[in-house]
């Protein structure tokens, strides 16, 4: 990072500019409770200033998908235009959190489910959409439960449904809940699984704007985006672009985990420097900032940073990107100098071979091979030789397959042998030489 990133001193997010207020509290997330915080605050008028009014408001806001890819969301949300009319047009709203390290979606439908309901209306009317269908992780249960009591509430209020806030748009909003597949968080694999198939992903283009679900024109955003779409309404895209920087703006949901002292969820301002974002929230790092050995800042699929370099680095998409990393889900997973970091992205390969749907040939039979020489490599088995052949075995994954999920297993390898290619070789020699140490059967 730049001196002038390193130098920034961050004041921390005020009160009062935090979207998500009942994260902390925890008062009533009922629709009276929705209210008093100021969720559906004028969203009629809202909704009569029309889909081009709230498109351009989200485009000036500068947000940003936070699902992980980041695709700006005023664009994406264009796209279904005013296009195909007479056809149905939907959004879904991709509630299957399960990036590892990653629990914001989860923290919203749990405490603050009104801000996703009134979310979906909002952006529905950007779209011009019939309905929202929200695909809930089959996990949360009781996540899926006080959003459905969210939405009874919501339809019961008059505030959804036909004639929804008194504005004369039609609006329906359904929950559909998964079965526990990694899988069915890719938008495509979801729209299939909605549709009763089995969750696997689809060949890109045709993106879901043109085909999507039920054949119709389908927009696919993350929890967290759609939430903040009516405090942006409200507040006007200018306020919310007015945190973080360019490009990266807005406030953000992170979420904290591993060798921290208080792991949480809490909202911070974009760009907040990951030492800050630790120390100011989770009360530092066990054993002090000195003990960090690796940061994995947001999700599994984006490869971990080496202490040095998380000593000034940016928490946006550029920041991590240029230290050759992500913003991902923004699930930051903390390890001190007690992890065996080797054994720690050994377990992440273990995952995504077990999640790979095996439809194509580079991550079916590619996850296999990293977990097999990832769990040698844990032991020391193996020669430097193979570490390249590894690192090899990862450029033949990425970018040859149908969905992330292949790039997703291949990138946290390419970060530990990147910053952790002496620590490898250590372990292979400390194990040859120990095999060397033993004595040798003699043979004839
Ligand atoms: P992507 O870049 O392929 O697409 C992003 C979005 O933009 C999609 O909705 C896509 O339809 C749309 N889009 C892109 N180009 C388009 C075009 N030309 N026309 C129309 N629409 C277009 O990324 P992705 O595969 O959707 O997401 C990958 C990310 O998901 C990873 O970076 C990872 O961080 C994240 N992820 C998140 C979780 C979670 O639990 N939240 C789990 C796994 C992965
Ligand atoms: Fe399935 Fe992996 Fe191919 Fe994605 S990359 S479609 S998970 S086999």
């Amino acid at each position: 990072a730049s001196d002038a990133n390193s130098s920034r001193r961050y004041g921390g997010l005020k009160d009062q500019d935090r979207i998500f207020t009942n994260l902390y509290g925890r008062h009533d997330w009922g629709l009276k409770g929705a209210q008093a915080r100021g969720d559906w605050y004028k969203t009629k008028e809202i909704l009569l200033k029309g889909d081009d009014w709230i498109i351009g408001e989200v485009k000036a806001s500068g947000l940003r998908g936070r699902g992980g890819a980041g695709f700006p969301s005023g664009l994406k949300w264009s796209f279904m235009g005013k296009s195909s009319p007479g056809r149905p047009r939907y959004l879904v709203v991709n509630a299957d959190e399960g990036e590892p390290g990653t629990c914001k979606d989860r923290e919203i439908m749990r405490h603050d489910p009104h801000k996703l309901v009134e979310g979906c209306l909002v952006a529905g009317r950007a779209m011009n959409a019939n309905a929202a269908y929200i695909y809930v992780r089959g996990e949360f249960y009781n996540e899926a439960s006080n959003l459905q009591a969210a939405i009874d509430q919501a339809y019961k209020a008059g505030l959804i449904g036909k004639n929804a806030c008194g504005s004369g748009y039609e609006f329906d909003v359904y929950v559909h809940r998964g079965a526990g597949a990694y899988i069915c968080g890719e938008e495509t694999a979801l729209i299939e699984s909605i549709e009763g198939k089995q969750g696997k992903p689809r060949l890109k283009p045709p993106f879901p704007a043109n085909i999507g679900l039920f054949g119709c024109p389908t927009t696919v955003a993350n929890v967290e985006t759609i939430a903040v779409a009516p405090t942006i309404c409200r507040r006007g895209g200018a306020w919310f672009a007015g945190f973080g920087r360019e490009r990266n703006s807005g406030t953000k949901l992170f979420c904290i985990s591993g060798h921290v002292n208080r792991p949480c969820t809490v909202e911070e301002e974009m760009s907040i420097p990951l030492k800050e974002l630790i120390e100011r929230h989770c009360g530092g790092v066990r054993g002090g900032w000195d003990n960090l050995l690796a940061v994995i800042p947001g999700g599994a699929s984006t490869p971990l940073l080496p202490k040095p370099v998380c000593d000034d680095v940016l928490m946006d998409f550029d920041g991590l990107r240029d230290a050759q990393s992500g913003l991902g889900t923004a699930a930051v997973i903390v390890m001190d100098k007690s992890t065996d970091i080797v054994a720690a992205i050994n377990r992440l390969s273990y995952f995504f071979r077990h999640e790979s749907c095996g439809q194509c040939t580079p991550c079916r039979e590619g996850t296999g091979w990293l977990y097999n020489m990832m769990d040698r490599f844990v032991r020391g088995q193996g020669r430097p030789q193979e570490i390249d052949q590894i690192w090899e075995l990862t450029k033949q994954i990425e970018g040859h397959t149908i969905c992330a999920l292949g790039d997703a297993a291949a990138w946290p390898v390419q970060g530990l042998i990147r910053h952790f290619r002496p620590e490898l070789e250590r372990r292979m020699t400390q194990y040859h030489q120990a095999d060397s140490d033993q004595p040798q059967a003699v043979l004839g």
